[in-house]
């Protein structure tokens, strides 16, 4: 299925709407150019899993994780990743097959390890329907 926003706001939301209701165990893998809104999606999600302080990029490091909701929230950004091998120095196993509710930004870049299921959301841009139009695609995996 797809949503279409025509603003960040309607982006934060439906990143909430699916961050209210999400079950833990959950993966979500966010695909689209720098600007497409990947982390304002992760935004909303973060405040529908009930996280209070600010999510942002984590652009220095690979991963950040957020305890304060009902289930941890793992929130990884690749897009400086080198090499595999660093996802397996930081444990992303214990991430992905735990608890808790992972989002990676950029994560056609690590796709050989990526889990059996997840739910894949695309983000694009369209400049003929304007310039905060987004096409956001959900797809279960
Ligand atoms: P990414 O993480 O994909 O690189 P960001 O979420 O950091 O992108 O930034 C998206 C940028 O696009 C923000 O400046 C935001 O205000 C802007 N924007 C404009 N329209 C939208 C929209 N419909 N949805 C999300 N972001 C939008
Ligand atoms: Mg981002």
């Amino acid at each position: 299925m797809f949503v279409e926003t025509m603003s960040p706001g309607e982006t934060f939301a439906l990143g909430k709407k699916i961050g209210e209701k999400v079950s833990p165990g959950t993966v979500f893998t966010l695909t689209g150019d720098l600007g497409a809104g990947k982390t304002v999606f992760s935004q909303g999600l973060a405040e529908g899993l009930g996280i209070r302080e600010p999510v942002s990029s984590p652009t220095f490091t690979i991963l950040q994780i957020y305890d304060e909701g009902r289930y941890p929230f793992y929130h990884f950004d690749v897009y400086r990743i080198g090499d595999i091998s660093e996802m397996d120095e930081i444990g992303y196993e214990d991430y992905f097959y735990g608890d808790g509710v992972c989002l990676i930004e950029w994560a056609d870049l690590i796709r050989e390890i990526l889990p059996e299921r997840y739910t894949r959301i695309t983000i694009l841009k369209d400049v003929e329907k304007g310039f905060d139009y987004r096409k956001i695609d959900i797809t279960e995996v």
